[in-house]
């Protein structure tokens, strides 16, 4: 099945359900980048976020001017969004694998796959979880 290109509207845990539902596999969806947040990450050398300097109309000397965009502010939202998707990437995960999120052991379970190997990519998560969940099925 091919993908559509990525908006902030898919990135909904009943949209992806549907995929899960139509035999797209985690694999192609975590390659389709949806549980990245969309908003670019706020790099502190984006001239945006530096402070500026602007010729004066009144006096003809520079003034400083404050920076475009408030790094602080950017970064925090980038952090709500990338949660957001964390959380999603897991309700999602056991959809589909059809084990209960409100299984007593469902928290420990997801936290030794995400633990051991979320830096090394979703993908890796995946095959943990994949491992790990004959322990409390
Ligand atoms: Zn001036």
């Amino acid at each position: 099945m091919e993908l559509p290109p990525l908006t902030r509207e898919l990135q909904e845990l009943t949209v992806l359900k549907e995929y899960v539902c139509s035999n797209v596999s985690l694999a192609s969806l975590i390659e389709w980048k949806v549980f990245e947040p969309l908003i670019p990450y706020p790099h502190k050398t984006d001239p945006q976020y530096k402070p500026g300097k602007k010729i004066c109309k009144e006096c003809g000397s520079e003034h400083p001017t404050p920076p475009e965009k408030d790094i602080k502010a950017d970064m925090k939202l980038y952090r709500i969004e990338e949660n957001r998707l964390q959380l999603l990437f897991q309700e999602l995960l056991f959809f589909y694998y059809n084990i209960d999120i409100n299984h007593p052991k469902a928290q420990l379970l997801y936290s030794k796959a995400w633990d051991h190997c979320h830096s090394s990519g979703l993908q890796e998560v995946v095959c943990w979880f994949n491992d790990l969940k004959d322990l409390i099925t």
